[in-house]
């Protein structure tokens, strides 16, 4: 079943849990989520909420008692098990605050399983923080009805990267210096996308990644877009001709 959402979606509000859910578990929820239900939302007790996992699932559950800075939640039952997400690695040179918040948001509610920042030789950020774009992914996979988050992993060389790269996985590596359409490249199974810093890659690095035999140079187009938009773009194309799009247009 794909990963994306029944539409029109349900209002209920839904929120991730770092807790495995089961039926009738009693749990308490602290911080931002209990300020999101009792000072944003003011929900009552008896108020129903959807709550996920990442790992069982998604449930439906009633706040029982909500005090000033916590909620005690008791979960009824399973609204559905956690989604498959298409097996579709985004590898990215980290950019600025801001883009990189709006890349993580957008490549989360478009269906990634897992999100690698890579270090090129022209990146200039040399800092991410880890924990602001994870706060982001799990926003928008609250939105977007994601039952699983992608991966967040901390940033590696891009050698190291590539190093020993999985032998059954297709690398499209996006080059603005030319390459198959990847609408047309993009083939079911296994995969990665590779997108450049704002400076591009570097000729030494372009062999590099053309030297693995799983990398297949792809163009998105006869104009030169962003990082951030490269990005969001090529996972388009990917979900649209070899992920899960086909068949949510089904639903
Ligand atoms: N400064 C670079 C240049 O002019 O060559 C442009 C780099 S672009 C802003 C950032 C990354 O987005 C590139 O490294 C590439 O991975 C991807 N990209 C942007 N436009 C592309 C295109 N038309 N085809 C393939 N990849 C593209």
């Amino acid at each position: 079943m794909p990963a994306t959402p029944a539409w029109p979606p349900a209002s209920l509000p839904r929120l991730y849990v770092d807790t495995e859910l089961a039926d009738g578990a009693a749990l308490t929820l602290e911080g931002a989520p209990a300020h999101y239900l009792i000072n944003v939302l003011r929900l009552p007790a008896g108020a129903q909420v959807k709550l996920f996992d990442d790992r069982t699932g998604e449930w439906l559950a009633e706040l029982a008692d909500t005090g000033r800075k916590r909620v005690s939640v008791r979960v009824a039952r399973r609204l559905r098990p956690r989604d498959p997400v298409p097996d579709l690695w985004l590898l990215f040179a980290p950019i600025k605050r801001g883009r990189i918040d709006w890349l993580v948001e957008k490549a989360t509610e478009l269906g990634v399983a897992r999100l690698m920042p890579v270090a090129t030789q022209r990146t200039m950020v040399d800092r991410l923080n880890l924990e602001r774009l994870r706060a982001h992914s799990i926003e928008a996979a609250e939105q977007c009805e994601r039952t699983a988050l992608p991966e967040l992993e901390a940033p590696v060389a891009l050698d190291q990267a590539l190093h020993d790269w999985p032998g059954d996985r297709a690398l499209y590596f996006a080059d603005e210096g030319g390459g198959a359409p990847l609408a047309k490249a993009a083939e079911p199974g296994s995969a990665a996308i590779l997108i450049g810093p704002e400076g591009g890659f570097t000729e030494s690095e372009r062999e590099t990644i053309r030297a693995v035999p799983q990398a297949r140079p792809v163009s998105l187009g006869p104009r030169i877009l962003r990082a951030d938009t490269a990005a969001v773009a090529a996972i388009a194309l990917w979900m649209a001709a070899a992920g899960d799009w086909g068949e949510a247009a089904n639903r």
